[in-house]
């Protein structure tokens, strides 16, 4: 950071000083408002060395509360292969121990949010039999339905939930929830019309239907309330109209009825698609109309979430009264330190979430999180590393990275903190590669921080050059006679449709009227030279072909979206956007064709056949838009490596490919290859490349 910049941050600071006021939350008293909410990491009970790392670190970035993720509190509610927290047993308390621990040692409040997954669960490792206020399916497509509960059940149930609590409290926790939110806990099961169809007091009127919430806050108040506050989670909206809960109706009832049993109400919206939001459907602070109204009927602190990383926002937020505590999930994730760099006047180090939920899919596909914008996430404990600091070299040489998308900007970045000399040279006249491309497509606008965080801190440093409209050759590079060279050079959009479903190249396509994903970014609607149908073939089935459709909808094209999938964009599903993509798509009438592959092009035509009968048919289309695979861009390595017996002259010792021109993949792996590669650069055979997390805690 320039000192020019530094002391106007100063200026500013005293207005977040109301982010620094400590707050009691019933027996405890949390240092200040900064409240990393429960949210899960893909690694839990499976990996707990790793989690109680993650957690720690977030301590020590300044959040003053820092809660677990949704903690299975028995075997009824076994949310397996997903790697949630677990406290089903006194044998459970070891693991927790070690994330209380952490978060301690930075004077930091631990929050556990215990949970009964109700029809939620499955219960596939434990094989008992899920439970629920009625008679139900479970969610999912497990065949598995859950038992209605009858009065001993119910009874267990708050049993399990004090032992728990009892249990949680001896692994050192400061602040216990009772969760009903998500749509994904009994409590909440309880709590909605459609779940409940019960006829006894638990069940029929709200009054009824909140009886086992009330119940369960005054039996963990009365088992661990003395050192402990209670929190609950409350969703207030569903977003689902008069077919759900909402906020101005049953839930300001609720929260009317309850308002001060709790010590906290964390209050949010259900499903989970609705609380995380991603910014392609949703701006920061997207909750606080259906939040706000929660301070007003209860006097205990209230923690909201909305994405917020603008200390503005969390600012006015607190002096208008709508929160007492800013909430934070995915904030917390991007930038574990957002607390402290607040405190000490460095806003412009903030690496803001960018909202793709890419973090997300971690839980989604029972594996450790990744983080586009934080390369670190979940590495703090298998790989040793920490957000913030990276050892600087002993022996310093300068590097030279090809390429200034998310894989270059990012090595870059963290070679020059490593104190190396850096040159990033980019062909283009702009930085972030494709992350810029990207950011230019509809909703994707707020990805460009990716870049932007990255670029700032590199024009800050002396050891940083940087280089435009400069495309290196390799022989420009044996001519630079630098030690390390990365490229970082990217991926095409292949133009010949190979991808899942065809594992060859199309032979029959007509390349005049073809088109990918690199021509629309580039030049937009407007590389669609002809005025009949678009027809979107998309094999890649993430978020690409979708913006692109969105694109050409607004453009006024004719768009015709066919995949070899059964919906659109499939693994959107693990970033919690699939349904709202598709409901876009629809209202901008963009005519979806599932479960089709492209088979022939003439004219004016393609032919799809259908993946399971083989049975074509021929649609009207003047543009093919082929959305399937990429080509790495390898030809300046090629060009190297056919020339290697020259490097040693050239006092070349290393070149490594880094990011989209290894392999392609997500933004999110292009800018960990390039912390990688940084961390790792002193290495001439890179270390063990992480710890194994596995067995018990002693
Ligand atoms: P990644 O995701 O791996 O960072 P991107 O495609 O986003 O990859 O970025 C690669 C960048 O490399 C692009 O901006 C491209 O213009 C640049 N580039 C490609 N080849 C060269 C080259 N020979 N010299 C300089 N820059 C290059
Ligand atoms: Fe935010 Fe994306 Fe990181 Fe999740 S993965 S924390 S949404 S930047």
């Amino acid at each position: 950071m320039s000192d020019k910049s530094r002391s106007q941050s100063k200026d500013t600071r005293a207005q977040y000083d109301l982010l620094f006021e400590p707050l009691k939350i019933g027996p405890v008293t949390t240092p200040n408002r900064f409240y990393q909410v429960p949210h899960c990491t893909g690694m839990g009970h499976r990996y707990p060395r790793s989690e109680a790392r993650l957690r720690g670190i977030k301590a020590e970035g300044g959040w003053g509360v820092v809660s677990t993720q949704e903690t299975e509190i028995h075997p009824t509610s076994d949310l397996t292969p997903s790697n949630q927290a677990r406290l089903w047993g006194a044998e459970d308390i070891p693991a927790l121990r070690l994330v209380t621990d952490a978060i301690h040692e930075h004077d930091s409040l631990a929050a556990i949010q215990l949970a009964h997954n109700g029809l939620h669960s499955a219960n596939r490792y434990s094989r008992a039999a899920p439970l629920a206020p009625s008679d139900a399916i479970v969610d999912g497509d497990d065949p598995v339905q859950a038992r209605k509960m009858d009065k001993s059940d119910i009874a267990a149930f708050r049993a399990w939930h004090v032992s728990a609590a009892k249990r949680a409290k001896e692994a050192g926790f400061d602040i216990i929830y009772a969760y009903a939110g998500h749509d994904m806990t009994l409590l909440h099961h309880f709590l909605l019309a459609r779940h409940n169809h019960r006829t006894d007091e638990y069940g029929g009127s709200l009054e009824n239907r909140l009886r086992l919430f009330r119940e369960v806050i005054q039996d963990t108040k009365e088992a661990v309330g003395d050192t402990c506050a209670v929190a609950v989670r409350l969703a207030v909206d569903e977003l689902l109209g008069a077919d759900g809960m909402q906020h101005d109706a049953e839930a300001r009832d609720i929260v009317e009825a309850l308002a001060e049993e709790p010590d906290l109400w964390d209050v949010n919206l259900s499903d989970w698609s609705n609380d995380s939001q991603t910014s392609r459907f949703s701006d920061e602070g997207f909750q606080e109309k259906y939040t706000g109204f929660v301070k007003s009927v209860t006097s205990k602190p209230v923690v909201g979430v909305g994405r917020y990383t603008s200390p503005d926002t969390m600012a006015r937020l607190i002096r208008k009264g709508q929160l007492d505590l800013i909430g934070a999930a995915r904030p917390s994730i991007a930038d574990p330190f957002l607390p402290n760099k607040i405190r000490t006047g460095d806003i412009e180090t903030i690496r803001e979430c960018i909202g793709c939920n890419i973090c997300v899919m971690g839980d989604n596909t029972s594996s450790p999180m990744r983080c586009t914008q934080n390369p670190t996430a979940a590495e703090e404990w298998r790989r040793g590393w920490h957000p913030e600091v990276i050892p600087r070299l002993a022996d310093p040489e300068p590097v030279l990275i090809v390429g200034g998308g998310p894989a270059g900007l990012e090595a870059a970045r963290a070679l020059s903190q490593r104190g190396a000399d850096v040159m990033l040279a980019e062909a283009g006249n702009s930085w972030g590669g494709r992350v810029t491309l990207e950011a230019a497509l509809p909703g994707l606008a707020a990805w460009g921080r990716v870049r932007d965080t990255r670029l700032w801190q590199l024009q800050q440093v002396p050891n940083a050059e940087l280089y435009l409209e400069s495309a290196l050759t390799a022989q420009d590079l044996l001519d630079y006679q630098m030690p390390h060279i990365a490229l970082a050079t990217g991926a095409t959009w292949r133009r010949d449709g190979l991808g899942r479903a065809h594992r060859k190249p199309m032979l029959f396509l007509d390349q005049n009227r073809v088109l990918t994903p690199d021509d629309l970014m580039t030049n937009g609607a407007s590389a669609v030279a002809s005025d009949g149908p678009v027809v979107i073939f998309d094999d890649d089935r993430f978020y690409m072909a979708s913006v692109l459709a969105e694109m050409l909808a607004d453009a006024g094209k004719e768009v015709i979206f066919v995949t070899p999938s059964p919906i659109v964009s499939p693994w959107s599903e693990r970033t919690l956007e699939q349904d709202r993509i598709q409901r876009r798509l629809i209202e901008k009438n963009v005519r979806i064709m599932p479960l089709l592959t492209l088979t022939g092009m003439s004219d004016d035509a393609v032919t799809l056949a259908c993946i399971y009968s083989g049975e074509t048919r021929e649609i009207a289309c003047a543009t093919l838009v082929l959305v399937t695979s990429r080509t790495p861009n390898d030809a300046v390595w090629n060009d190297l490596i056919a020339m290697k017996e020259q490097w040693r002259d050239a006092g070349i010792k290393t070149v490594t490919r880094i990011g989209d021109c290894l392999a392609p993949s997500l933004i999110a792996m292009a800018v960990y290859a390039g912390h990688s590669f940084a961390r790792n650069i002193e290495f001439e055979v890179p270390p063990e490349p992480m710890r194994e997390d596995v067995g018990q805690i002693p």
